[in-house]
């Protein structure tokens, strides 16, 4: 089996992981600490990282551009929907049905 990424869907924010790795003698005890890609998200109230490398940020990219398309055609299906529902129960009480 091999992973399909074009169906990949993921929310959350890429953002970039910094850490010092604790060798005394490496360059981020004085210097610039590590810096990792990472993907933030929300689990049950909780922000959550997941450390990537730079080979998944394309698919990672990918994936977030995709879910924010489908959750705004989702959003405006909704507002179309209560907009309908608005004229229907408008339509109603117009007509005096209950
Ligand atoms: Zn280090």
């Amino acid at each position: 089996m091999t992973d399909q990424p074009h169906d990949l869907l993921l929310a959350g924010t890429l953002t970039t992981f910094r850490r010092r790795c604790g060798k005394p003698g490496c360059r981020c005890a004085t210097g610039d600490p590590h810096e990792t890609p990472a993907l933030r998200y929300t689990d049950s109230g909780r922000t959550k990282l997941v450390t990537l490398t730079e080979a998944d940020l394309a698919e990672v990219t990918a994936a977030l551009q995709r879910y924010r398309a489908a959750r705004t055609a989702l959003d405006r299906a909704a507002a179309d929907g209560l907009a309908a529902l608005r004229s229907r129960l408008a339509a109603r009480r117009a007509t005096g049905q209950v």
